[in-house]
């Protein structure tokens, strides 16, 4: 039986060369320009909920979210702002905070300097900057706010809030053709030329190309890929990836995952958003996770150590095995604010937690430290393996407690100072 965990680590196919872009600073984060492929998340509590807004971001910072958006909806969330931001850097963290303005930026910008100072970046949507005859000036009003306080923006479009005028003249164009593209085909163009004529103008009024990200998020996964496919073809602005309202739970990471996979596999992409619908009372914090994972499965980025574990058959009929893996990899995740600082190089550790003798010991040797479970009707003791080599043989009713004791002096050991290394454990 094949239950190797570390299998699919190792891809087959080498992803292609990233596409290069210019790159855009956001605080202290390059995004683009040959840059790591940066995560972010954003809130979703009311801004102008200071106290809320501040635990939050915190949160998605401590997970690993090296830029957060918030929502700059009215005059009490831009007063919010630097409220915000400054409660942030008391608390010593210094992750860069995104605006995101619909139709009102503009006025929210000009009211509120020390919002607009307080942001890193704006995010605008060129289909809702304005209607009619204001949408050109209020999209040049913001531009100029962005060119005056020396930040990026994101042009972002959406096609829930795709600019109708230009899709109707594009579906009014179409119709004349004598072979005429799909309406699908029709509005991926409408998206893609939305955000490249958006972007142009941005240029033209001044703002610098490496002031500029662009994005193009739709719902529809293979939409998706066609869009973000031609923007790139079509131009060397940073991307920002995200399919939009991928929705709840599995159906969400498999959606973003599936689509984002595909063009991060191309080159295509320099930082990602994961838009997860949160259950009821669920941890926000679950995107900027599925992002780290999807980055380093993919092997873009390491974040966090990987527990494999095997997954389990009819030769474990307990859940020690799973219940092990679980409390370690939580616990990794939970050490690496700490660890990341103190233990350089330690997300690239691999801990394996194997259920029974058939594979256990083989696979466990592959990874940097592993353990293999008795499985059903096996003598009851857990072989651990440590840089391949057979280390100890737990027993008895505290082998979990045991094998954690070993994963942090294995940490320790490996990756800290030279005055904090300890003999290894075994
Ligand atoms: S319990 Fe044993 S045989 Fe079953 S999946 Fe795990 S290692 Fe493989």
């Amino acid at each position: 039986m094949n239950c190797d965990p570390f299998q699919d680590s190792a891809p087959l196919i080498q992803p292609l060369g990233r596409q290069e872009t210019v790159g855009v600073r956001v605080g202290g984060v390059q995004i683009g320009g040959n840059g790591p492929i940066v995560v972010q998340s954003m809130t979703n509590t009311d801004t102008a909920d200071v106290d809320s807004t501040v635990e939050q971001v915190a949160a998605l910072a401590k997970a690993g979210s090296e830029i957060v958006r918030i929502t700059v909806d009215r005059d009490e969330a831009a007063a919010g702002v630097p409220k915000i931001r400054e409660r942030l850097d008391r608390l010593g963290i210094n992750v860069p905070l995104v605006g995101d303005f619909h139709y009102i930026g503009h006025k929210l910008l000009a009211d509120h300097p020390a919002c607009a100072e307080a942001l890193s970046k704006y995010r605008i949507n060129p289909g809702n900057v304005g209607f009619k005859d204001k949408k050109d000036k209020q999209f040049a009003q913001i531009i100029e706010m962005a060119i005056k306080y020396d930040k990026p923006v994101r042009i972002g479009v959406n096609w829930g809030s795709l600019d109708q005028a230009l899709l109707t003249s594009l579906m009014d164009e179409n119709s004349q053709k004598g072979s005429p593209l799909s309406a699908d085909e029709v509005m991926r163009e409408a998206i893609v030329r939305s955000a490249l004529l958006s972007a142009e103008e941005a240029e033209r009024i001044g703002l610098g190309r490496d002031k500029i990200i662009l994005s193009a998020k739709v719902s529809e996964v293979q939409n998706l890929i066609a869009v973000y496919a031609e923007l790139a073809k079509r131009s060397n602005h940073a991307l920002h990836l995200g399919l939009t309202e991928a929705g709840m739970g599995t159906k969400g990471i498999v959606a973003s995952s599936a689509a984002l996979g595909i063009l991060l596999q191309q080159g295509i992409g320099d930082t990602i958003r994961i838009s997860l619908t949160p259950e009821p009372g669920g941890d926000r914090t679950r995107e900027v996770q599925v992002a780290q994972e999807l980055l380093q499965v993919m092997g873009f980025r390491s974040f966090v150590p990987i527990v494999a574990a095997c997954p389990g058959c009819g030769r474990t009929t307990s859940t020690t095995f799973q219940e092990l893996a679980a409390k370690i990899q939580g616990q990794l995740r939970q050490n690496m604010p700490v660890w990341r600082e103190k233990y350089p190089g330690v997300e690239e550790l691999k801990v394996a937690v194997m259920g029974c003798i058939v594979n256990g010991p083989g696979e466990s040797k592959h990874a940097d430290i592993g353990i293999s479970l008795p499985g059903t009707g096996e003598t009851p003791a857990a072989p651990v393996f440590i840089d391949g080599q057979k280390a100890v043989t737990l027993r008895g009713a505290g082998i979990a407690e045991e094998f954690e004791e070993l994963v942090q002096d294995y940490v320790k050991t490996r990756y800290g100072a030279e005055g904090e290394k300890e003999s290894p454990a075994a």
